[in-house]
């Protein structure tokens, strides 16, 4: 079943491994004898119950959630944060210090400005969004309710390598395309959310840590679906939660842990992204944009600079077995989005492919 799959390099939804495919397709008409699946059941049901508290543990178990600290399942999407972060958070001083450093940031941004006075903290427009900017070119407000950054960029190809200092200002953080890629200091951030379609199950799930005081404080008119406080007391099932995908989501935790976590996963994924800069590097036509303390992990962006040559790249790695190549529309080029799930062979073989294709062209 698994040898006519190819070698997906979607930057989301992404690739699942295989194992976890696997053990789904099993499990799909009858989940451990329950006679039914899991799309079935109520999510009332013990056996339900069970999978969303197993599943909740091992993410906490995985990345070392600290006491203070709830785990929560919610859908919308990481774009739905983009709305429920400020409408709890900003009503404590109405202002909030924003950094942009690409797409989704910028969205979160706009979005921010509904609900209070939100600052720039720092912004990488000036170069097209190739760099991070350093602690140093933060403009931090000691007022702001919080101060908002995405950890990796997944259009443009750049991550943040530090944890930015922000005194007592708590630090709200968009995890969605490196989440599970390495171990992170919870206790340093007051919410970090990320979408699952990544780095984690289907699209349908959001995954929301959140430093349990910070909520409470919603805007009188924040939507009910929308408050952290009503999900905390609830334990995320206030109506029907993505019960499919918080499954799934157990099976790949079950599957990280058989690869050593999230500090096996951090070396495994270092060592995948060095191999792909290291051919776009060393090779004639290939070039990547994002400045080299500033590169992700998780997307790696590069072109040769002619639009011609870089749709003949997309259209052979196609037909050779490596599909969604294709950059994203804002950026245009290639992107290899290479997340946890990507086997370290897919990333061997399109390096022996890009080497190939320079030579050839
Ligand atoms: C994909 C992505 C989003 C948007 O996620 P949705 O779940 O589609 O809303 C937001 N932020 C980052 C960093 C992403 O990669």
């Amino acid at each position: 079943m698994g040898d006519q799959r190819v070698y997906n390099f979607s930057a989301g939804p992404s690739m699942l491994p295989l194992e976890v495919l696997e053990r789904a397709g099993a499990e799909i008409t009858n989940y451990q004898g329950s006679g039914m699946s899991v799309m079935e059941m109520s999510h009332r049901s013990k056996v339900f119950q069970k999978i969303f508290d197993d599943t909740r543990d091992k993410l906490c178990r995985a990345l070392s959630v600290p006491e203070g600290y709830k785990v929560l399942f919610l859908q919308g999407g990481a774009s739905s944060q983009f709305s429920m972060v400020p409408l709890n958070l900003i009503g404590k001083t109405r202002r909030a210090d924003y950094a942009v450093t690409g797409n989704f940031a910028q969205i979160a941004y706009e979005e921010a400005k509904k609900y209070g006075q939100i600052s720039l903290a720092a912004s990488s427009a000036d170069r097209n969004h190739t760099y991070i900017p350093g602690q140093e070119q933060l403009k931090l407000d000691p007022q702001a309710s919080y101060f908002y950054y995405c950890a990796n960029n997944t259009i443009y190809g750049t991550e943040w390598q530090y944890i930015p200092q922000t005194g007592d200002v708590p630090i709200v953080c968009d995890m969605s395309s490196d989440i599970l890629s390495r171990p992170v200091d919870v206790s340093r951030y007051g919410i970090i959310f990320a979408g699952a379609q990544k780095n984690m199950a289907p699209a349908g799930l959001t995954v929301v840590i959140i430093r349990e005081d910070l909520a409470g404080g919603q805007l009188p008119f924040t939507p009910l679906m929308m408050d952290y406080k009503i999900m905390i007391d609830k334990d995320s099932m206030y109506n029907t939660p993505p019960c499919w995908c918080i499954y799934i989501l157990g099976l790949v935790l079950d599957w990280l842990e058989e690869q050593g976590g999230v500090a096996g996963m951090e070396a495994i994924k270092h060592k995948k992204a060095q191999m792909l800069y290291d051919v776009i590097d060393s090779s004639r036509l290939f070039t990547c944009a994002v400045e080299p303390g500033s590169r992700s992990d998780m997307n790696v962006v590069f072109r040769t600079g002619n639009d011609e040559l870089d749709a003949k790249f997309v259209a052979e790695s196609t037909a050779a077995g490596f599909t969604n190549l294709k950059g994203h529309r804002k950026v245009g080029g290639m992107r290899a989005s290479i997340y946890n799930a990507m086997p370290m062979e897919g990333v061997e073989k399109l390096c022996d492919f890009i080497q190939a294709f320079d030579k050839a062209n």
